[in-house]
């Protein structure tokens, strides 16, 4: 079969496919403690499932708007009005088939062929991708550990080409859990003010953030920045909703409608009754984002706790997201179950066949020194994979 170049130049995602690869071993019975998913383990709150029952009761299965129907739009425009006071029309709001979705639309419909997309690194697998997809070219601006795994402004400023189209945000962080302060934000809004390109704001973990962090907008820190920032946001993670497939963007019309067009040739609308769920998580009681968010930040202190406990491993404490991106470099060059450790895609198979905990590699996110391991599931696992990686690195010795 010949295949198309374009998809020749991308990989499948490899979030996903540990994901299922987890699931798979699981149903067969296999104790995993499964460190993969960036999904909260949670259910989805029952007034939220209420809502969809509902609309399917009053016969909402037929095709909406493409762009998703007006009153999920104005529960959008109300919610970022009453958050960040920034207004917003519905006609500046797609919905789509998740955040995911919502970006690949958005490149496709903004990125040209050889336009540079600055993506800070260690970043989230797919913004390459979809780069590369549209024709685009990831230039990839690395961060470490010990500056936070965040880009100053001279870096932005540094990466910044006369072939620079947009800039990708991403504050909390996939799979670093990074997140920039009001003045850390404030100082790269103006270099990009400087540069007339567009900003991809994905702010999916907006609500996900700890001690006291608090989110900022970078169109309400800097609305300068307004007419060429596209905001991203998913009910996916806020609501414990991966599944629904509903998430947005938001930004000038010229770039939602092109991005529209390009989902009405391609999937149409995002799922009708799940919109309709999608409004009942926007606006309604957000009691059980609080909830779920103090869960996470206890799973958090657990597992930093741990990592920090194993020798040679170093570990960020995030700011927001529920992700950690340890440090497994110290591994790497040893003898570890009959094999050398070449790389961090190698310590997760050791962890894997040594200590049954599935973790994912940090090279397809932009590190070839890191794991990341997802702590979205129960203290009790969180626990468990410790105890179990802390046994298989004494082994290394
Ligand atoms: N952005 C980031 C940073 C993510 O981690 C994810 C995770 N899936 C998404 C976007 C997309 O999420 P969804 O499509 O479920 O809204
Ligand atoms: N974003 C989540 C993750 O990174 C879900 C999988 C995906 O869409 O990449 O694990």
């Amino acid at each position: 079969m010949k295949l198309s170049e374009r998809s020749k130049v991308i990989k499948p995602s490899v979030t996903l496919a540990l994901a299922a690869k987890a699931q798979a071993m699981r149903a067969q019975g296999i104790d995993l403690v499964n460190f993969t998913a960036g999904e909260p383990d949670f259910d989805t709150p029952q007034r939220i499932k209420d809502a969809a029952v509902e609309a399917l009761r009053k016969g909402m299965t037929k095709y909406t708007d493409v762009r998703g129907i007006e009153p999920l739009r104005q529960a959008v425009t109300e919610k970022y009005l009453k958050e960040f006071g920034l207004r917003y029309s519905k006609d500046e709001v797609l919905i789509s088939c998740g955040g995911k979705h919502a970006l690949y639309n958005i490149f496709q419909a903004l990125i040209d062929p050889g336009d540079e997309v600055i993506i800070p690194s260690p970043y989230w697998v797919s913004y390459s991708d979809m780069a590369l997809l549209a024709g685009g070219v990831p230039r990839l601006i690395r961060t470490i550990e010990q500056n936070g795994f965040r880009i100053t402004p001279e870096e932005l400023e540094g990466a910044m080409t006369s072939k620079t189209r947009a800039f990708v945000l991403n504050s909390p962080g996939n799979p670093t859990g990074a997140a920039y302060s009001h003045d850390e934000l404030t100082a790269l809004s103006r270099v990009l003010e400087q540069h007339e390109c567009l900003i991809l704001s994905d702010d999916i973990y907006e609500k996900i953030i700890y001690d006291g962090f608090r989110f900022h907008s970078i169109v309400a820190l800097n609305p300068k920045l307004r007419e060429r920032t596209i905001i991203f946001n998913s009910v996916s993670k806020s609501y414990a909703m991966t599944g629904w497939r509903i998430g947005y963007a938001l930004g000038p019309a010229a770039a939602i409608s092109a991005a529209a067009k390009i989902q009405s040739q391609s999937t149409s609308n995002a799922t009708s009754f799940a919109q309709v769920a999608a409004i009942e998580a926007l606006a309604g009681p957000q009691d059980e984002v609080q909830q779920m968010v103090n869960e996470f930040q206890k799973r958090r202190e657990l597992i930093v706790k741990r990592l920090h406990a194993m020798p040679g491993i170093t570990c960020l404490n995030p700011q927001g997201a529920f992700y950690v991106f340890p440090n497994v470099s110290s591994l790497l060059g040893k003898e570890a179950g009959g094999k050398k450790l070449a790389s961090a895609g190698d310590v997760v198979e050791y962890f894997l066949t040594e200590a049954r905990v599935l973790a994912v590699p940090g090279e397809d996110f932009g590190s070839t020194e890191n794991i990341r391991i997802s702590y979205a599931t129960s203290l009790q696992e969180i626990e468990k994979g410790c105890e179990r990686i802390a046994a298989a690195i004494r082994k290394i010795g």
